[in-house]
């Protein structure tokens, strides 16, 4: 079955992370574990690019700006979509802002203006919960959001996920670190069959087990088709 992989990063993330990955360690682990193309990013959007140019047919480079920098991140996105990046990546948590924030805005409209989607860490507060990123996307009805994580590690924040996504048809759920396998499926049944995308999270999490969680959630093979690749593909427009 084909893969795509929606979030991953390449790099070191030091502190209590203490995880990293090159990128030919990634390919090595993509090639392993029959992983098609993955999508990466890391605060260095540079390394990402040499990463992307090294592996073209594998590795789909998105690019992370911090949007408190004003200007300065809407000119880092201009930049590096134009050289063929295929969405934006926003932390809230590690930047320290509300995902609703209105200095998120102009970082919303570049990527209307530039046809990428955003994609967004969620779950945990308090800057990176569903219904914030909910709010962001109410805001802006005509960009795709990519929730990552879709709710994270806490199941209140999960059903928000959920919740949000199913009263916001631009909000997209990704499943790296969630746990519950059974919220694959229902997010399959009641957000949208195109709105589920599989993710590992690498070098935070491992394929084998973010894969497994979509293999027992309880989709059929064309429905976990959808969310292995299709809807991946679609989104990105690979
Ligand atoms: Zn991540």
């Amino acid at each position: 079955m084909r893969v795509i992989d929606a979030h991953a990063h390449i790099g070191y993330f030091g502190g209590f992370f203490d995880v990293g990955i090159t990128p030919d360690e990634l390919v090595g682990q993509m090639d392993e574990f029959g992983i098609e193309k993955t999508v990466i990013c890391a605060p260095d959007n540079y390394a990402v690019q040499r990463a992307a140019t090294e592996y073209p047919d594998r590795l789909i480079p998105a690019v992370w700006v911090n949007p408190m920098t004003g200007g300065q991140a809407v000119e880092v996105v201009e930049r590096y979509v134009r050289e063929d990046f295929c969405a934006i990546k926003l932390h809230p948590l590690l930047h320290s802002f509300p995902a609703d924030d209105e200095a998120v805005d102009p970082v919303v409209e570049a990527a209307r203006r530039l046809d990428v989607s955003v994609h967004i860490h969620s779950g945990h507060p308090p800057f990176s919960l569903p219904w914030s990123i909910g709010r962001l996307a109410a805001r802006h009805p005509d960009v795709d959001f990519l929730m990552i994580h879709m709710g994270h590690g806490h199941g209140v924040y999960i059903q928000a996920a959920l919740d949000v996504a199913r009263d916001n048809p631009n909000v997209y759920l990704e499943t790296s670190g969630m746990p519950m396998h059974t919220k694959i499926r229902a997010a399959y049944e009641e957000v949208g069959e195109d709105r589920v995308l599989f993710g590992t999270d690498v070098p935070f999490h491992h394929p084998s087990v973010e894969m497994q969680k979509v293999v027992v959630s309880g989709l059929t093979e064309t429905q976990r088709r959808r969310v292995f690749a299709d809807n991946a593909a679609a989104l990105l427009r690979l």
